[in-house]
């Protein structure tokens, strides 16, 4: 079986994990912060606060900037539904906007229509580890006084004009799940230069805690979100390694876009002059002619893992309902939720696996379409 994503945990990486649960120092210890000073030096961002994940860094952003109740939310319709699950989690309401199809990120000339009295925040998705566009979404957010909220959970080393991206926001958060670039088992974190937001962050992955004038007390309440050390230490050897990680999924993704392009029903992602695609996901689009999920079993059958790219989530039940949505909605999102496939991509795959994976679509094309 040529695996979707596989951990790729250095020899060293787990000799210090090792050491770290030899030592008995499990929590907030020394490798917390080390992972945390490699993100803000890698990012060039001031300060990153490592958490138990990427859901909990984006639950943080949420309670950080004070979106309650009544507050609305921009997301992408687009995305894995985590993104506006938090939205919800705090009482507040996503809107959803639809997607490019060139991009699979959120519609910037659409989010315009979608501001109301009560929005307060965007939550630009940088899916697939594709850049959104950041200037446009800066200028909507300075026009109508709204916060930013990056979910950068696919897109460490992703850059827009050669900065990277997570760091454009009020706050970025990533994830360090099994499936992104680098992985703690489950982890996160959230980055920012603003000082007084990551204060309040600190303390708020921390039961709210913080220690003034030697003296500790409980400011905020707070929730449990910390990372453990023998997880950063994990996360801080594979990030030494990631521009290398970077630049072979770069050069897999282009092994693809060469060898799938002479496929007349599939589609493959697009470049941008300005943006750095780090190919969290290889994501192609499947013509609607094609029986997609007929197509993704086929290729389980025949050793080759794939699943969806992300989530319509006009399409899912709960939002569907709660919302009164259906898939006509956000046209584009439903296109890429009904017609996307996420194909195996990261250290593991050699470019003879992607010949392999190639000769079976292009049998399947002949044989079942
Ligand atoms: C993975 C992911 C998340 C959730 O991260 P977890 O670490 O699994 O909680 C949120 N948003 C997007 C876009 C993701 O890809």
């Amino acid at each position: 079986m040529i695996r979707l994503a596989k951990p790729n945990f250095p020899e060293i990486a787990i000799e210090k994990a090792i050491e770290v649960l030899r030592s008995g120092n499990l929590v907030q210890g020394k490798y917390v912060k080390e992972f945390e000073n490699l993100l803000c030096e890698y990012l060039k961002v001031k300060n990153a606060i490592v958490v138990s994940s990427g859901t909990a860094a984006l639950h943080l952003a949420m309670i950080a900037l004070e979106i309650n109740q009544g507050d609305e939310v921009i997301v992408p319709a687009f995305t894995f539904p985590a993104t506006a699950n938090v939205v919800e989690a705090v009482g507040a309401t996503p809107i959803f906007v639809d997607i490019n199809l060139s991009d699979f990120c959120i519609d910037t000339l659409k989010i315009e229509y979608a501001v109301t009295a009560r929005t307060k925040a965007i939550i630009p998705v940088h899916e697939f580890g594709q850049p959104t566009k950041m200037d446009d979404i800066i200028k909507i957010a300075k026009k109508y006084k709204l916060k930013i909220i990056e979910d950068a959970a696919c897109a460490l080393g992703a850059e827009f004009e050669n900065q990277k991206v997570g760091t454009f926001g009020d706050l970025g958060c990533f994830s360090f799940h099994p499936r992104k670039a680098i992985t703690t088992g489950e982890g996160g974190v959230v980055v920012t230069d603003n000082d007084e937001l990551a204060d309040k962050i600190r303390a708020l992955r921390n039961h709210g805690i913080q220690i003034i004038d030697d003296k500790i007390d409980f400011n905020y309440a707070g929730l449990n979100y910390r990372m453990t050390d023998f997880q950063a230490v994990l996360g801080l050897e594979q990030l030494k390694n990631l521009e290398n990680d970077i630049k072979y999924r770069i050069q897999i993704a282009k092994e693809y876009n060469l060898k799938l392009s002479h496929i007349d029903w599939i589609k493959t992602p697009e470049l941008f002059g300005n943006r750095r695609m780090v190919y969290q996901t290889y994501h192609i689009l499947v013509d609607e002619k094609v029986n997609r999920d007929k197509l993704i079993n086929y290729l389980k059958g025949n050793g080759v893992e794939v699943n969806y790219g992300a989530y319509a989530l006009n399409c899912i039940n709960f939002y569907k309902k709660k919302y009164n949505l259906t898939k006509d909605n956000n046209f584009h999102a439903t296109k890429a939720f009904i017609s996307g496939i996420a194909l195996p991509l990261g250290n593991h795959v050699q470019f003879s696996d992607i010949s392999i994976i190639v000769k079976i679509i292009n049998k399947w094309g002949k044989d079942d379409n």
